[in-house]
């Protein structure tokens, strides 16, 4: 017989895949000999079982709960559903990554009528026993019944002006009977049925939400951005209720081993007497800093800090810890490697190491690398800054700048931000479902809510701006407008955040680029001190060469030479060429054409000092050059001396019905030799001239030829590349090398890779083109029907962003086993988009490839993502 629950006391933290990480971390505590209220987890399996059962949970399943029920009941002395001696468990997720307020939570369940009424009466504390019965009804109406929070919060807002108090904590045990009632007539009302007595049922029904939450759309899409699996399933945490709200001796909160926004060694977090662990996170009350605790509860205070540096000193990292304070003895619930924001892990990570307690190479693993992203973001420019003055303070909870338009809900940010809008999302407080929004938004303010409220850990997780608790705020959401420092704000207006320091700006303040410095900068000497495989950049101009070079480029895998032709007064000459009918024709305009790639080119090498620059050839359909505007048309018309007709017929003939599979990469060569010619002349005399400016710089352009999938392609346009290449050197004098390689970007090119290698120096994946041939999708089209594909789980990812290394990376692989046994000096990059996701960089590693190319910002990205794949290599 399987086994689907274990006790805290049979787990540990190495069972993380089974029990999820808050199981195997209550395990760990429990087995650390922590104050931790004792109870059982439901695991990772039971719930695929769920799914697989038709989202049932099974007799066998049921059975081992209720025996862990019964082992519960041994330990703490209570019986489940007693009168007199109730034993009350919260029920909560715990997936094996964390994934902060994404799923579901019920606590106090157990209570019904008669054991509530027994409660009030026994414990001497009426308020108490009534303050657990309501919030129990709410979060089971709300998590299991999904009735809806709103209504329940309304009825509460009503009781609360009714009785002329503003805090929940002011409502009395009266008021509280009264408010549950209201909430079981709601949840008959919005049901049909009466609220559930029988303990059991609550209980089967709290584990299936649970198991259902994990397919909620919010847990959906935090999943595809964090790259954890549908297929790992949660685990459901059932654990004896440890009470907060018993009065002004109790109390709850959150607190981390260190600063989760800067890294600051030194504990953090919020604490609120007489309350219960959601009114922390989601911002009921602003709690009062953990430091306060000390004063309210000296000797728990004291325990605490003890438990946290055991805790830091176990897991050799930053925790993230949830307690409640019972009548002044501490319990704790929960700790879990602490989320935080780039800077901090950087910082912690540094910390650790210069504190002995990670290696340099645990340290650079330690670092997600998609949170690198945010350190490139721009900050603000210092001296805008200084000059401005802020017109309203929040609570730093995500560093970042942020400036844009007002926004108010999470709907309007996505389309706003659909649109091309930069957004600002302000609202009261943000809940889980505006997940969306938030990241559609440059950043988020929110009146209510203190550092771990759920706008700031979200915020945090996803690397995004983010200034909350605001109280200044008067607002209107309904409205959609606000009041702050006097002055009335209307969606659209402009803002500006500052995540770090907590400031709110009017208008728009400047900012400027980030640069790698101080921890970053060691991180990522560290990082490239493991790594093995190469990190080249995609840049089409100088200044992203540049820009790349700053940011650690070791190359450029990828320039795309017809963005060069866009710029002022070259499109003209290009469209010249596309529209000329003659060879002749042609050719005039190409040689107008030709000196700017040639100072295009001379930059690029200019930038590159000598490391590899690989220039591919004109690539796309040539209808994406051709004019639109009548007046564009006229000017092409005259400059050609043809007719405004005779360019639109032209123009006409371009046209094509599946245009991304037409006429474009080496086909172009194959028709219009004299474009790859000229091409090949501007990138030997730039070469050449910066080599004779600069002899001590090895270079050696790469010339890459497109969308080749047929050997007799490569064949015929390598031919009048060399040719043409092999005249310009002999005509200058120069002993430049060069070398001609190939894009493998269409399946039979990958099929028929060992025949290929015969002619190319390199080979260079175009995973953008090779996703799109491979699975048939159109590149420019899929957005239409993925979200489809998410729902029916079809897809996890995009494919166009994260490799399928299934498909397109066994067509990968076995380009590198065909073609290197062929060519041995042949080299291997990928240059689509892929070359900058951190589990396709960690493939590309692992399938032998020399470098990967990215954008330039993602350069950082790819440098960790590779040191982490050969040290996660080297460890295996
Ligand atoms: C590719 O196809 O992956 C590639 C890099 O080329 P492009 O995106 O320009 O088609
Ligand atoms: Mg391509």
């Amino acid at each position: 017989m399987a086994k689907w629950v274990y006790m805290f006391t049979e787990g540990n933290a190495n069972m993380r895949n089974l029990l999820g990480g808050k199981g195997a971390n209550l395990a760990e505590m429990t087995n650390l000999g922590l104050p931790v209220p004792q109870g059982f987890t439901i695991t990772t399996e039971a719930c695929t079982q769920y799914y697989e059962d038709g989202r049932q949970i099974n007799d066998e399943i049921m059975a081992q709960i209720m025996e862990a029920i019964t082992k519960m009941e041994g330990v703490t002395g209570k019986k489940f559903g007693d009168k007199e001696n109730p034993l009350l468990v919260s029920v909560r997720s715990g997936a094996r990554a964390s994934m902060p307020g994404m799923m579901d939570t019920i606590l106090n369940l157990g209570l019904n009528e008669e054991v509530v009424n027994t409660l009030a009466e026994k414990s001497n504390n009426p308020r108490w026993a009534w303050d657990c019965y309501r919030r129990f009804i709410q979060m089971y109406s709300d998590v299991v019944m999904e009735v809806g929070k709103k209504y329940f919060e309304e009825l509460i807002d009503e009781m609360k002006t009714k009785r002329g108090v503003k805090q929940d904590v002011e409502l009395t045990a009266e008021d509280l009977k009264e408010l549950a009632e209201q909430f079981k007539a709601e949840y008959k009302e919005k049901i049909g049925a009466d609220f559930p007595t029988d303990p059991k049922e609550q209980l089967m029904g709290a584990i299936k939400a649970v198991f259902r939450s994990w397919d909620n759309p919010r847990a959906n899409v935090y999943r595809r951005d964090n790259d954890i699996p549908y297929s790992w399933g949660t685990a459901v945490n059932v654990q004896m209720m440890a009470f907060g709200n018993m009065g002004d001796d109790c109390g709850t909160g959150v607190a981390f081993t260190r600063d989760p926004a800067t890294g600051a060694n030194g504990l953090f977090g919020e604490f609120l007497t007489n309350a219960q662990g959601e009114d922390v996170v989601a911002g009921v009350r602003t709690p009062m800093h953990i430091t306060e605790m000390e004063q309210k509860f000296p000797e728990a205070f004291v325990q605490f800090k003890q438990v946290c540096k055991t805790l830091e000193d176990h897991y050799r990292d930053m925790q993230d810890m949830e307690f409640t304070v019972e009548h002044g003895k501490l319990y704790m619930l929960q700790t879990r490697n602490g989320k935080r924001t780039a800077q901090a892990a950087l910082k912690i990570a540094c910390d650790l190491v210069d504190e002995g307690m990670r290696t340099e190479e645990e340290a650079v693993a330690m670092i997600d690398p998609r949170n690198l992203d945010t350190l490139l973001h721009p900050q603000f420019d210092a001296a805008a800054l200084k000059a401005a003055t802020p017109m309203g303070k929040g609570l730093g909870a995500s560093p970042g700048a942020a400036c844009g338009k007002i926004v108010f809900t999470a709907d309007d940010a996505v389309e706003w931000a659909e649109r091309g809008e930069k957004v600002v999302l302000v609202r009261l407080e943000t809940s889980p479902e505006d997940i969306t929004g938030m990241k559609s938004a440059q950043g988020i303010l929110t009146v209510r809510g203190g550092m771990t409220s759920h706008a700031a850990v979200v915020a945090r997780g996803m690397g995004e701006c983010c200034v909350s608790g605001c109280g200044d705020i008067a607002m209107d959401e309904e409205n959609k407008k606000f009041t702050l420092a006097g002055k009335e704000f209307h969606e659209g207006d402009f803002i500006s955040i500052d995540g770090t320091t907590g400031n709110i700006y009017d208008g728009i303040i400047p900012t400027v680029d980030a640069t790698i410095a101080g921890e970053f900068g060691r991180i990522m000497a560290w990082a490239d001190k493991y790594r093995t495989m190469k990190v080249r950049t995609n840049a089409d101009t100088p200044a992203d060469a540049k820009k790349a070079v700053e940011l650690g480029a070791e190359g450029i895998g990828l320039c795309r030479t017809e963005h060069m032709f866009f710029g002022e007064g070259r499109i003209d000459a290009f469209r010249e060429m596309i529209c000329s009918t003659t060879v002749e024709e042609r050719e005039k305009a190409l040689a107008k054409v030709l000196p700017y790639q040639q100072e295009d080119f001379e930059g690029l090498f200019e930038a590159l000092e000598g490391n590899p620059v690989t220039i591919r050839f004109l690539d796309p359909p040539l209808h994406e050059f051709v004019p639109t505007e009548e007046a564009d048309i006229k000017k092409l018309a005259d400059a050609q001396g043809k007719t405004v007709e005779e360019i639109k017929t032209i123009i006409d003939s371009l046209h094509e019905f599946n245009p991304m599979m037409g006429h474009r990469g080496c086909r172009l060569a194959v028709t219009y030799p004299e474009i790859a010619k000229m091409q090949t002349t501007a990138v030997i005399r730039a070469a050449i001239k910066v080599k004779n400016a600069h002899p001590d710089w090895a270079i050696k352009p790469e010339i890459m030829i497109p969308l080749v999938g047929d050997i007799k392609e490569l064949k015929y346009v390598k031919k009048f590349v060399v040719e043409t290449a092999d005249a310009e050197i002999k005509a200058a004098g120069s002993d430049l090398q060069y070398e001609v390689g190939t894009m493998i970007e269409i399946p039979r090119a990958a099929l028929t890779a060992d025949e290929i290698a015969k002619e190319a120096d390199f080979f260079c994946f175009g995973t953008n083109d090779l996703t799109q041939m491979t699975y048939g999708f159109s590149r420019d089209d899929a957005g239409k029907f993925l979200n489809a594909y998410y729902d029916a789980k079809i897809f996890e990812n995009d494919p166009f962003a994260k490799l399928d290394q299934v498909g397109v990376g066994k067509l990968m692989k076995m380009a590198i086993e065909l073609g290197r046994p062929v060519n041995p000096n042949l080299h291997v990059g990928i240059c689509g988009e892929h070359g900058g996701d951190p589990s396709s960089v960690e493939f590309c590693h692992k399938i032998g490839l020399n470098y990967v190319s990215c954008s330039p910002f993602r350069v950082p990205i790819a440098r960790l993502a590779a040191a982490q794949a050969a040290i996660a290599e080297k460890n295996a």
